[in-house]
């Protein structure tokens, strides 16, 4: 496996895979809570950054994984994934029909997986102060909005934690700039007083301007034959597959 990867906004560097010291990161409580982990783990495992694509290098050219895009980084944690372990991705997924609920084996090869790059317009508008603009459908306002990054990825899910009832207005909130003729500290209010059609197309300008690798796949049931579309599992167990398989309800072997 070739260890230089070219990221989706054409961030570009030499990767490693995982040493033993990287298990460390991943147990670390504290580092789980604030939700450190995967800079570390991005820190550790990128050994050289080749070009800086869309990010401005800081002191001794250390790439700061907090100001990257969530396109990128989830990119290049595939990569690290795919030098520790190889292409091939296992893991178990449970049969969505009711009536058979069987676990589903699969296995995909993640350099397979579509990715899209991160547009001209988007590249654009995020060196010049990551703002884009769009007008919503229902309401005609103007809205501007940002990429997510590192340090985003970081606070929204204390935010959704906050107000686990109000998810939604939680993220279409935190990556709106402005809505015009709203106060800031009226932001929040007027998000949750737009009509679902102006959500719903919010977030699908979201998904056009954002770069990133396709994790939805299609999964056939071997037992019920029925199709379903699931997030490619993104766990503990993604990073250290052989602890994964030591699940608690197997019995515990006769070494342990
Ligand atoms: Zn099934």
């Amino acid at each position: 496996m070739a260890n230089i990867i070219t990221c989706p906004s054409g961030l570009t560097g030499r990767v490693r895979g995982m040493k033993v010291r990287e298990e460390r990161i991943l147990a670390d409580r504290k580092l789980a809570k604030e939700g450190g982990q995967l800079d570390e783990l991005l820190a550790a495992c990128w050994e050289e950054t080749l070009d800086p694509g869309p990010y401005v290098l800081g002191d001794g050219g250390r790439l700061d994984w907090g100001q990257v895009l969530q396109g990128d980084r989830f990119f290049a944690l595939l990569m690290i994934r795919v030098q520790t372990y190889g292409p091939m991705y296992e893991f178990t997924v449970d049969c969505a029909n009711s009536g058979c609920r069987a676990r589903i084996p699969w296995e995909l090869d993640l350099t397979k997986l579509p990715v899209r790059p991160l547009s001209g317009e988007s590249r654009v508008a995020f060196v010049t102060g990551n703002r884009l603009e769009t007008r919503l459908p229902a309401s005609g306002k103007r809205l501007s909005f940002r990429l997510m990054t590192g340090q985003d990825e970081r606070k929204l899910p204390a935010l959704q934690r906050a107000t686990p009832e109000r998810m939604l207005s939680a993220v279409l909130a935190y990556r709106t700039w402005q809505i015009d003729g709203v106060d800031d500290k009226d932001k929040r209010r007027a998000i949750e007083d737009l009509e679902l059609r102006d959500a719903t197309f919010l977030l699908g300008e979201f998904d056009r301007v954002d770069c990133g690798v396709e994790t939805s796949i299609e999964v056939e049931c071997p037992t019920c034959l029925a199709v379903q579309a699931v997030e490619l599992p993104f766990d503990k167990g993604f990073f250290l597959p052989g602890k994964a398989k030591a699940s608690p309800d197997r019995k515990p072997s006769s070494l342990t």
